[in-house]
């Protein structure tokens, strides 16, 4: 089955995505990774993303789309993948849909990890680590035994500079503006599948499964 996943920041995607190639092999193809590894095997369009990168310069979308190509051209995505952090703009998604077509395949499905923005502020802005040992937390979900205290090693627990609730708000809205068009784009195609991200681990994988099981018949 060939898969999209998305969803904002602090949904639980990477957990999710994790889940996902744990139970069904897919290979789990992130933007980041494949940026990565193409700028390590020194390919013509990792050395092109990598001039941009250097220059603090966005990719151009035909590069990065260029780099999606090679890597959904090999072996591993015959059963199909899971892709994570592109698309990001409506014309990388037609551009997708294209170069499956000339594979002869297609996307089957977007997952869609939903949780209301509010509450991923709250989740983004409870995290914590440790000054010295670098340790994480989180006030809600995983607090230290003493408020503001590391329980390994002692140190003072900070909060990340850019988990503040002004960077954070920012962070998100900017994630919603450009996720929406993508989201309208699959739903108008019926592959889009919307996830109750807002529930425990193992009921969100529940939930993934189910959709994917349903598919797969
Ligand atoms: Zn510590």
């Amino acid at each position: 089955m060939n898969l999209i996943l998305m969803g904002l920041p602090g949904a639980g995607k990477g957990t999710q995505a994790e889940r996902i190639v744990d139970k069904f092999s897919y290979p789990h193809i992130s933007t980041g990774d494949m940026f990565r590894q193409a700028i390590k095997d020194g390919t013509p369009l990792g050395k092109q993303a990598k001039s941009f990168i250097d220059k603090g310069a966005l990719v151009p979308d035909e590069v990065t789309i260029g780099i999606v190509n090679e890597r959904l051209s090999k072996s591993d995505t015959n059963e199909g993948f899971l892709l994570d952090g592109f698309p990001r703009t409506v014309e990388q998604a037609e551009a997708l849909d294209q170069m499956l077509a000339d594979h002869g395949k297609k996307i089957d499905a977007v997952l869609y990890i939903h949780v209301d923005p509010e509450k991923l502020l709250a989740r983004l802005t409870g995290r914590r680590i440790c000054s010295e040992c670098g340790a994480t937390y989180h006030l809600t979900f995983n607090p230290p035994a003493k408020e503001g205290i590391c329980d390994k090693c002692g140190g003072a627990l900070k909060q990340r500079a850019d988990d503040n609730e002004a960077t954070v708000h920012e962070r998100l809205q900017v994630n919603i503006r450009q996720q929406q068009p993508l989201l309208d784009f699959y739903e108008a195609k019926g592959s889009l599948k919307t996830i109750n991200g807002d529930q425990a681990i193992d009921s969100v994988f529940k939930e993934v499964s189910e959709i994917l099981g349903v598919l797969a018949k």
